[in-house]
């Protein structure tokens, strides 16, 4: 449904018609300037043949810095759409099932169905402003589980677990011998600035340059994981990716030495818009406020696909909630436009109410 949605825009923009995109799945801002420069010098460098299916060491050095780890830990993958698909491809076979907290970003339960398995979904109410009911999780492994993905800050809440619940749903898989793959694409947009997240034996680090720098369309993510499973990794990528391009990679070196930089700007820009958005739909609609990042996920007294296509046609873009699981109420929207533009979208919201 959310890939129908993108469809059904591109065909109204080529009519003509300019649409407020407050149902991408990415930030507006760029990557930095001097990023940026680095891609055009390593191309012009002919930094742009085949590499390591790792990835490129330098990088991996210094992503194992930052998770407490071995770069042999530590494997570079375009985006971390592929490091999510590629290690649950490794591990799950017809008949295993993966658990998602509920509302969940679409591609985990596509992709454990390519794979034959199954998504088990364990529903979370925004009444309880999506509080994990840990009972539930628990009751929900069963033999065939391969893994719990916890995405927090979750796509598309915003709501970011503290340590502790990430810690009880981590120890929960310890007990049970499962894996929990955390997909931190939004860590580092946490408004209460959370520390890297350090490397376990039972969790799966997957993470991307993708939002904290705007680079989405650069297709670099990573995976952290134990080293029998990054050598595999290593050896999927190579019958099938190959390698990131090189002249991303070492732009992605760049990137990381600004982190803290650019991370602390990115947050203050998604806070001051997650409390504009607050503000104005509060006066129509109930929601659970973000703890980070840039989509909000708010509760319409009807069912959403009717209310979805009328604001389309009035020039705003937001996803149905029934995109992200048994949330027929609910929409998406992304706070991923400048304030102004921003603004005049969410009052036409509040107003088609
Ligand atoms: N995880 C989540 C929760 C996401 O929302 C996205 C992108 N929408 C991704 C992973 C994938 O990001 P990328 O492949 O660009 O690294």
């Amino acid at each position: 449904m959310l890939y129908e949605t993108f469809e059904k825009i591109y065909a109204l923009e080529k009519q003509g018609k300019e649409i407020t995109k407050l149902n991408v799945g990415e930030p507006d801002w760029r990557p930095p300037a001097n990023v940026i420069q680095v891609v055009c010098d390593a191309l012009r460098k002919g930094k742009d043949k085949y590499s390591s299916s790792a990835g490129v060491y330098e990088l991996r050095e210094k992503l194992a810095e930052l998770h407490g780890c071995n770069a042999k830990n530590i494997v570079i993958t375009t985006g971390s759409k592929w490091g999510i698909y590629a290690l649950l491809s490794l591990h799950m076979r017809a008949g295993d099932n993966t658990i998602v907290l509920s509302p969940h970003w679409t591609a985990y339960d596509l992709i454990c169905k390519q794979l034959g398995g199954q998504t088990k979904i364990v529903d979370l109410k925004m009444e309880n402003k999506f509080a994990i009911d840990f009972n539930k999780l628990e009751s929900a492994i069963d033999s065939n589980t391969k893994f719990i993905i916890l995405n927090s800050p979750c796509n598309p809440t915003s709501k970011a677990w503290s340590e502790g619940e990430e810690q009880e749903v981590i120890s929960i898989a310890r007990k049970k011998g499962i894996i929990v793959l955390v997909d931190d694409a939004y860590r580092d947009l946490c408004f209460d600035a959370r520390k890297e997240r350090k490397f376990e034996d039972n969790l799966f680090i997957v993470n991307t340059f993708s939002k904290t720098f705007g680079m989405t369309g650069w297709r670099v993510g990573y995976v952290v994981v134990p080293e029998d499973i990054a050598k595999r990794l290593t050896s999927l990528n190579n019958i099938t990716t190959t390698n990131v391009p090189v002249f991303l990679q070492l732009a992605a070196i760049k990137a990381l030495e600004q982190k803290t930089k650019v991370a602390a700007k990115a947050r203050v820009v998604c806070k001051k818009r997650a409390e504009l958005a607050s503000n104005i739909l509060n006066k129509k609609l109930t929601f659970s406020k973000p703890d980070a990042g840039f989509y909000i996920f708010p509760k319409l007294p009807v069912e959403t696909i009717n209310f979805v296509n009328k604001l389309l046609d009035s020039g705003v873009a937001v996803v149905p909630g029934a995109a992200f699981g048994n949330y027929n109420q609910h929409i998406r929207i992304s706070l991923s436009v400048d304030e102004k533009k921003l603004r005049l979208a969410l009052e036409k919201i509040a107003e088609l109410l």
